[in-house]
């Protein structure tokens, strides 16, 4: 048995849910199928085929693009993991080889370097991707052996961290500029018990900030790989993103501007920053180095305080993909990556599995529901790179195969969304988030059964039928949204006292523990300083953000006023974007009897009438008739 990514294995929970079951089945049928159709037409199989024959040249696609094909086998192996599939696992098994084919002798694998630039390996460590490329893989190798207990891409991946760990630290010293490898090798030394793999985690975190290495590349670029692809300068690239406002290199890009552990605010782009504290988290918790752990505190109250969306996305700026300064969170310029949402809830559910407070599952909750899930059109084959919380009815989700990253990203979330729902810690099953699913693990040795059912997001009616092989404490979360909670086992109330985890020990014969969460349609206001949204109001129906679309409001919406004390309504409609509940909220807007004829009037002189804006969850927008979106609506507040 080893040790899962987080410490309820994929396999161990069946998702059965109103909500997300839908989701799950289109991300299995539509994204993973498609995902696997466009390996082949962009030509990313063919790079493996070609670097298994000794071929040179005539490489397909952006120079990372090897990591698409290990993310669609992460994906495909955790539904490997919930059940077999014939033919998924022999499309994975074909891959596998294809990959196999290609490694080298050596263990290097890296299709762009061994077809275009066979000399240049490990040249550029900035821009090239070959240490993301390979964390991919090695995530991938995890999981396909924790599915299917075959080492085939294991030892592939293996022999990759056993020629970094060769090469690093001796023939190169430096840190990639796109963080993944981190995570992945901690990763592997789960998986083998091998402590050569934390260590050199280890070193890549350690390394960051005291590295000249990333700054020296970029003072030779000419020296370096990444001139010779065919569809862009990857060298040049580097200074676009590596400068500051002089012109400079800036290593904040890549948060190589100070050691991680003196950083005190979140920087650059923010899908590395997430994957770089995911590692990090996880290094604190196989070491309990302090001051890392302290330096992880800092950097979440940074962003959750200041520099996060309401939505839980993050990265408000496109050039950098990326943060800016404290309370910088435009609206229709966010940029808000997809996988940005993705890499928080990836460190939150570490910071939830290391601490065991409720707050970081609360966050992954948020970000879930709404910066992560907007990403994905219901019809589970369009995808928005870039989640505005306002927009003109210009930006749209497209076909996942316009950009590489974002949905393979969200197909291995998805597919392993039961890790979320649950988690163990000091001999104590959690219940983290409220996702009908069967859950059958061991904790601590002792089996233990949980089948629990669920009316969110729509409701907060949550029943668990929970059996213990031994007295097995079960935590369920009380999440802050909640204005009122009861927690009864077989009908007798538990003690509630606020937001967190209310523990239950006892012994679990089939009790029944009934969890009401009571919650309010809630208007939002945010800091004063966040000037996009001085005035206005976000309305959130926990744990839903919720956006008005002009098609579902007579007035174009920039006439709606909502008073900060509006009453709303709450109606659930069943076939509205495949059941969703709307909010009409009290709102004004201009009496139009006397403007006729004229563009300006004595304010005194007009009027307001009443109007009910029409609001639907935010991760539903845009799939419908296109127009414009808000998620902050003008208000009284000044
Ligand atoms: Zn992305």
């Amino acid at each position: 048995m080893t040790t899962p990514q987080y410490s309820v294995a994929v396999g161990d929970v069946e998702i059965d849910d109103e909500f997300w079951t839908p989701w799950i089945r289109r991300n299995r049928t539509e994204t993973i199928e498609y995902q696997y159709d466009q390996l082949e037409e962009s030509g990313a199989l063919e790079n493996f085929r070609r670097a298994a024959a000794g071929r040179e040249g005539g490489f397909q696609g952006m120079w990372f693009q090897d990591s698409d094909a290990y993310k669609w086998l992460e994906a495909a192996s955790y539904e490997l993991a919930k059940a077999d599939d014939p033919g998924l696992r022999e499309r994975v098994d074909e891959v596998i080889d294809l990959i196999a084919g290609a490694q080298r002798e050596d263990g290097y694998v890296n299709t762009y370097f061994q077809l275009v630039e066979p000399d240049k390996q490990w040249t550029n460590l900035n821009m090239l991707h070959e240490l993301y490329c390979g964390g991919h893989l090695i995530e991938a190798a995890v999981a396909h052996y924790q599915a299917t207990g075959e080492r085939s891409l294991l030892d592939v991946g293996v022999g990759f961290a056993d020629h970094v760990d060769d090469v690093f630290g001796d023939e190169v010293d430096g840190v990639p500029g796109h963080e993944e490898i981190e995570l992945a090798l901690i990763k592997l030394y789960r998986v083998t018990g091998e402590d050569r793999y934390l260590d050199r985690a280890r070193y890549f975190v350690d390394l960051r900030g005291h590295d000249d290495r990333l700054a020296w590349e970029f003072d030779h670029l000419d020296e370096v790989a990444g001139h010779e692809y065919s569809d862009g300068d990857a060298a040049e690239g580097a200074e676009v993103v590596f400068t500051d406002d002089d012109g400079e290199y800036d290593g904040s890009y890549a948060q190589a501007h100070a050691p991680v552990r003196e950083q005190d605010t979140v920087e650059g782009h923010s899908v590395r920053a997430m994957y770089l504290f995911a590692a990090v988290t996880d290094l604190v918790d196989e070491t309990g180095d302090e001051e890392l752990w302290a330096a992880m505190e800092r950097l979440w109250e940074n962003m959750t305080t200041k520099r996060m969306y309401v939505t839980g996305g993050i990265g408000p700026e496109h050039e950098h993909e990326g943060f800016t300064e404290d309370y910088d969170l435009p609206n229709e310029t966010a940029y808000a990556e997809t996988c940005a949402a993705i890499g928080s809830i990836f460190w939150n559910q570490r910071l939830l599995e290391h601490t065991g407070e409720a707050k970081y599952a609360d966050l992954v909750e948020r970000t879930l529901y709404n910066g992560f899930l907007a990403g994905v059109g219901l019809d589970g084959k369009r995808f928005f790179y870039v989640n505005p919380l306002a927009s003109s009815g210009d930006h749209h989700r497209k076909g996942w195969f316009t950009c590489a990253c974002c949905p393979p990203n969200a197909a291995r979330l998805f597919a392993s969304l039961g890790q979320y729902c649950y988690s163990t810690r000091d001999g104590e099953l959690y219940v983290d988030q409220f996702v009908g699913s069967t859950l059958e693990t061991t904790v601590d040795g002792v089996d233990v059964t949980v089948e629990q059912s669920s009316s969110l997001p729509w409701t907060g009616d949550v029943t668990l039928a929970i059996d213990a092989e031994g007295p097995v404490p079960v935590n369920v979360r009380v999440p802050e949204w909640a204005t009122d909670a009861t927690v009864t086992v077989d009908g007798e109330d538990a003690d509630v006292d606020g937001a967190g985890f209310v523990r239950l020990a006892r012994e679990w014969d089939g009790e029944t523990v009934e969890v009401t969460l009571e919650r309010e349609t809630e208007l939002i206001a945010a800091h004063p300083a966040v000037e996009d949204d001085v005035g206005r109001v976000a309305v959130e129906r926990a744990p839903l953000v919720y956006a008005a679309e002009a098609v579902d409001n007579d007035r174009p919406l920039h006439q709606y006023a909502v008073p900060s004390d509006a009453d709303a309504e709450a109606t659930h409609e069943p076939s509205l974007l495949e059941g969703v509940t709307t909010l009409d909220v009290d709102a004004t807007v201009p009496d139009l009897d006397g403007w006729d004829g004229s563009l300006y009037r004595p304010a005194s002189e007009t009027a307001s009438e009443e109007a009910a804006l029409t609001l639907v969850p935010y991760y539903a927008w845009d799939n419908r008739e296109a127009g414009d979106m808000q998620v902050w609506h003008r208000s009284d507040l000044s």
